[in-house]
């Protein structure tokens, strides 16, 4: 490896059993969108995860659970093949026995979408990465910077995963400004008490304090293809569940996601990589870190 990981994850205990390793539940999905949170979900049991379980709308179910023996999944209601309102009802109970949660691959920004999205920030139990419609859901959504004014530093983390389109909706500042999108991230990780992933090549890190402000100097320009975003998302919810930080699992997660893509890239070139790809060598790669 040219590079160092940027945080060390924890050793596993020889009798560790699966629950050891955090159990992680990813949402997400709609009709013509199952891959997206099912590679979150596989990236998951990747990283290290004992336990995934993956909440999709009922109509795709069966894709979803077709793609991994060890994915346990749950079916929520689903109106049009999106989540239906009452989805969020349909988890809540399930959230506070998880380890970490990921939304928003695939999910859509409807109205089921967005309840399960503000039941997420208004929950204390769990710490969330919040990508893709997750995001777009927040940036649509006037409750967004309130649902972060009550937070207290001791509540589980917030991390946010947007490439630059999403940062550009987030923000209110264009994705052509860099730099001016970089200081309004970290302007609303410290007034949010959170932390932002800032995707791309290179993809930056800025946390809750002036001084979190990481570059992530792994992965190669073969990632700029269809699912990599919700590998990584899976990652950071891993890390998460394993008990990191909000700031060391999106630090750690984006320096991984980048190991295994320059794998892949070695292994298929940058051309020919794909997210399935990817995800398959993620397997390897998180072996490599104990
Ligand atoms: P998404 O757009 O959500 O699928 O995310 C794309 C993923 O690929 C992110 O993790 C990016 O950081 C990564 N990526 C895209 N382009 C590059 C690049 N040129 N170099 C390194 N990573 C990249
Ligand atoms: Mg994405």
């Amino acid at each position: 490896m040219s590079t160092s990981p940027p945080t060390a994850l924890p050793c596993p205990a020889s009798d560790a059993h699966k629950g050891t390793f955090g159990r992680v539940l990813l949402i997400g999905g709609s009709r013509g969108m199952a891959g997206s949170i099912t590679l979150s979900s596989i990236a998951a049991l990747h990283s290290g995860s004992g336990l995934v379980s993956t909440a999709v709308p009922d109509s795709i179910l069966g894709t979803v659970a077709g793609f991994h023996p060890s994915l346990m999944t749950i079916a929520l209601p689903c109106s049009d093949g999106k989540f239906a309102l009452e989805a969020w009802r349909a988890i809540e109970s399930q959230i506070e026995k998880q380890d970490a949660v990921g939304v928003g691959p695939g999910m859509t920004t409807g109205p089921g979408s967005i309840e399960i999205v503000r039941g997420l920030l208004q929950q204390r139990s769990v710490p969330v990465v919040f990508d893709a419609d997750a995001i777009n859901v927040i940036a649509k959504q006037d409750w967004f910077n309130n649902s972060f004014a009550t937070r207290s530093p001791q509540e589980p983390d917030i991390v946010l995963t947007p490439h630059r389109g999403e940062l550009a909706r987030l923000t209110g500042v264009p994705a052509d400004a860099p730099e001016k999108q970089d200081e309004a991230a970290h302007g609303l990780a410290i007034s949010a008490g959170i932390t932002i992933v800032i995707k791309g090549g290179p993809t930056r890190v800025v946390g809750a304090h002036v001084d979190m402000n990481y570059t992530n100097d792994t992965g190669n320009s073969g990632m700029a293809t269809a699912g990599s975003g919700d590998v990584l998302t899976g990652i950071i919810a891993s890390l998460l569940g394993q008990g990191l930080s909000g700031w060391d699992a999106a630090r750690l997660g984006v320096w991984i996601h980048g190991i295994a893509g320059d794998q892949t890239a070695r292994r298929k070139s940058r051309a020919g990589m794909t997210s399935l790809h990817l995800v398959e060598t993620l397997a390897e790669v998180a072996d490599q870190m104990f």
